[in-house]
């Protein structure tokens, strides 16, 4: 799959889960449908996400509104994190960004 489908499908998911409809089914299928295409999309990049302070993972999320929080030690970077928090975001965008490094953008799909 292009790098370029990818992110798009990823980004249509992101949209559907802002879209509440209190079907926890439907939003745990998502969830795994967005974990799967980012982990395809990490692991097609060098990119590497930062350390937990706490406990060493290196596992990020964050929902629509929520702070960023590690998946493995339920971590919440505050403000007193800034440079993590900093770090977490460029990882995040170099994952979106990636395909314009590695692929040239007219490129068929
Ligand atoms: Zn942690």
């Amino acid at each position: 799959m292009a790098y370029e489908t990818l992110i798009e499908q990823w980004r249509s998911i992101v949209e559907e889960l802002t879209t509440n409809t209190h079907d926890a089914e439907r939003d745990a299928e998502l969830w795994d449908r967005r974990k799967a295409l980012w982990n395809e999309m990490r692991d097609r990049t060098d990119a590497s996400p930062p350390t937990c302070p706490e406990c060493g993972a290196q596992q990020w999320a964050q929902s629509f509104g929520d702070p960023k929080v590690c998946t493995t030690c339920d971590f919440h970077p505050t403000s007193e994190h800034e440079e993590l928090i900093a770090e977490i975001n460029d990882y995040w965008d170099t994952v979106l960004t990636a395909s314009s490094n590695s692929q040239p953008a007219a490129s068929p799909t």
